[in-house]
């Protein structure tokens, strides 16, 4: 690991045990070269320092601490407002770590790990193995404006691009994945990565999910009118399901562009832990009794996964594409998938593995039983016009 490859990182170590607080410093700035470490040994001096010190980005905290307890900290470390990542560090039994890890992801804090103690100097190396990873993929371009975002809508410079699904057992074009982009001014076509994070603080992804919602409809009934009946799969926030009025709009939309439910797929993601899961069930269950397809996206992405699998209709699961990119430690990945597809299967939900870039990818999709695939190896995201001539080839070559 190069040293300069941290020094992003501004970290507040929590813990009543000075020989812990020092040991962590030494293993952090020697082995990681984190450079700013900031320590407290009460939960009071944690928050004054959270609250005093906005470049903070990592938080290591020990659950059990004199006065408060982890619980009573995680929230108030929420009411904080603290954005940054946490890593919790506990010597109690398993069990209750596991429901305070449930609960910090109920906080929406951005709890990247867990360390048990006693702690050891390699434990470390996954954390920041993470931490590395998602400052290469989060933070490789800077989310756009709140401001630009709302002239994109005002313009109506949103673009939608549709990526071609195909079946695995018979190599057919099944079905698209509608993909937005933002047409920018100055940048040109901006990626989602860019935005809908933070089109996702306020009501502004309303307006995108309506906005690709209906694209997609309008360019189903084109594709259909050519004879093509493949179906369509939309992106949907986690905060759209937070909305009663959601599934209706969803309705209303079908009829207006006279589209089969059947025909249309959600894909939500597993991520964000709803704030009322009651409403998110109200939605996805009304939905799918009009029979409206939901995918579980981005699955195997994180951690307690499993659970919303039994507990939601779910129709489809896209395995999230580090399965097929991310070959190295494959064998933890591939038990991981093994599991995941037994329990699809016995469940009734189908497979689609995302992220197919290459001929080993999409063997080994096939040799693992997924239903579809999904990737550069068979389709980039293509604007509407180019699906016809792109399904033309498509069917010459197979
Ligand atoms: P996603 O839903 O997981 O979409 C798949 C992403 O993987 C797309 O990125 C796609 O271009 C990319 N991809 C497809 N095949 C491959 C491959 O073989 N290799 C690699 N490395 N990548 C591949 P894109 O278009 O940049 O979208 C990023 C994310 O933005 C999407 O991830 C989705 O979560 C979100 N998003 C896109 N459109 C919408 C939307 O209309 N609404 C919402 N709420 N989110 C959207
Ligand atoms: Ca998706
Ligand atoms: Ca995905």
């Amino acid at each position: 690991m190069t040293n300069k490859k941290f020094s992003w990182l501004n970290v507040l170590l929590v813990d009543d045990s000075l020989p812990i607080l020092n040991f962590v410093t030494t293993v952090l700035s020697e082995k990681y070269g984190v450079s700013q470490i900031a320590q407290a040994t009460s939960a009071e001096e944690a928050l004054d320092l959270l609250n005093n010190n906005q470049q903070l980005n990592l938080l290591f905290v020990d659950l059990n601490m004199p006065k408060v307890d982890g619980v009573q900290l995680l929230e108030k470390v929420k009411e904080a407002n603290y954005q940054g990542y946490i890593v919790i560090m506990s010597g109690v039994a398993t069990r209750i770590i596991s429901s305070v890890e449930l609960l910090a992801q109920q906080y929406k804090l951005n709890h990247i790990a867990t360390l048990v103690k006693p702690l050891h100097e390699n434990d470390f190396d996954s954390v920041f193995a993470k931490l590395g990873q998602s400052r290469e993929s989060t933070h490789a371009e800077p989310s756009l404006k709140t401001y630009e975002i709302i002239r994109a809508i005002k313009d109506k410079s949103f673009k939608v691009y549709y990526q071609p699904q195909v079946s695995l057992i018979d190599r057919k074009f099944v079905s698209v994945e509608a993909l937005c982009r933002l047409d920018h001014p100055r940048l040109g076509l901006v990626s989602p990565d860019r935005f809908i994070d933070k089109a996702e603080e306020s009501e502004l992804i309303q307006h995108i999910t309506t906005f690709v919602l209906k694209k997609s409809l309008a360019n189903w009934r084109r594709w259909h009118k050519m004879g093509f009946d493949i179906g369509i799969c939309v992106n949907v926030s986690p905060y759209s399901l937070q909305f009663s009025s959601f599934a209706d709009e969803v309705t209303e939309l079908l009829a207006t562009y006279d589209v089969p439910a059947e025909m249309l797929c959600l894909e939500i993601t597993e991520n964000i832990l709803a704030n009322d899961q009651a409403q998110e069930l109200n939605n996805l269950s009304r939905l799918s009794m009009q029979g409206i397809k939901i995918a579980l996206d981005d699955f195997g992405k994180k951690h307690a996964t499993i659970d919303r699998l039994q507990r939601l209709p779910i129709n489809y699961v896209k395995l999230d594409k580090s399965y097929f990119i991310e070959h190295e430690g494959s064998n933890k990945q591939l038990e991981l998938l093994n599991t995941s597809l037994a329990l699809a299967e016995k469940l009734h939900i189908s497979i689609c593995a995302e992220g197919i870039e290459n001929r080993e990818a999409m063997n080994l999709a096939t040799e693992t039983n997924c239903d579809l695939a999904q990737g550069y190896f068979i389709a980039k995201p293509l604007p509407a016009k180019d699906i016809l001539s792109w399904a033309h080839t498509w069917t010459q070559n197979t």
